[in-house]
């Protein structure tokens, strides 16, 4: 087996990106696609949780237009990162892989409650651990869960996927001649205010030495590559 990098990661997957070309909801596709590459991980022997957004379904900042307020907004957006979780929870125990979904928000009858101590059992007994419900506290984001959670578990990594393929001088999908960053420092993605994640994620990460890497999620194979030592996005760290 290859040598791992990162032996203990956390992946952080954007609930948006689950929607695929359909443009809303769960593409069974996308799916099916973040499974399998979650199974390489798994094999190669790491150990990995996932933190899942819920941006496909709903977001708390949209509340405020439809009249709802912002912390029952906030609410529902975690409720909706269940559902994402839910999925691909089923998607990768199809694929033979033992899982655990753990809730931020209690709900028994579908996950288990988050305990940061159980947690870290279940990731060394191989389990791939969903973190649902993200901080379980409105006025967060999934980012911020993920930083968290990363920080909680002592996870090596937290690995960030998106569609470009790591972090940019200004918005690669807007100007071609962004430039891309191999590496980058927090103190310079705060100064040059570059959108990687929000900031009480990012001083998370910062204030607990905690290296970050954003990468291309659609590029099979890049997961596997990257905790394998490949550089295949944006090293990002103190
Ligand atoms: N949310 C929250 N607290 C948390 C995590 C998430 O209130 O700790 C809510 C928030 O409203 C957010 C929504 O859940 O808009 C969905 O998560 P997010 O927007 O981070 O998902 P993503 O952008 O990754 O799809």
């Amino acid at each position: 087996m290859a040598e791992l990098k990162f032996k203990r990661v956390l992946l952080k997957l954007s609930g948006e990106s689950l929607m695929g070309e359909q443009g809303f909801g769960i593409s069974a596709e996308v799916l099916d696609f973040f499974a399998d590459e979650v199974k390489k991980v798994h094999d190669a022997g790491v150990q990995l949780g996932i933190v899942i957004g819920g941006g496909n379904i709903y977001r708390g900042l949209s509340a405020h237009s439809q009249g709802i307020d912002r912390a029952t907004g906030d609410q529902m957006g975690m409720l909706a990162t269940m559902i994402n979780s839910l999925a691909l929870q089923n998607a990768i125990e199809k694929r033979g892989i033992h899982t655990r979904l753990m809730s931020a928000i209690k709900m028994d009858e579908i996950a288990e409650p988050y305990i940061r101590r159980r947690a870290i059992r279940h990731l060394e007994k191989g389990r791939v651990v969903i973190f649902g419900a993200g901080t379980g506290h409105p006025y967060f984001s999934t980012d911020t869960a993920a930083s968290l959670r990363a920080v909680e578990i002592g996870a090596d990594v937290i690995v960030k996927g998106t569609r470009v393929d790591g972090v940019y001088d200004s918005d690669p999908e807007k100007n071609p001649e962004a430039l891309k960053f191999d590496k980058i420092s927090y103190l310079e993605i705060l100064k040059q205010n570059l959108r990687v994640m929000d900031l009480t994620a990012v001083s998370l990460c910062q204030e607990n030495n905690l290296p970050m890497m954003v990468f291309n999620m659609d590029k099979p194979d890049n997961l596997l590559k990257l905790v394998l030592g490949e550089t295949v996005g944006t090293f990002i760290n103190n």
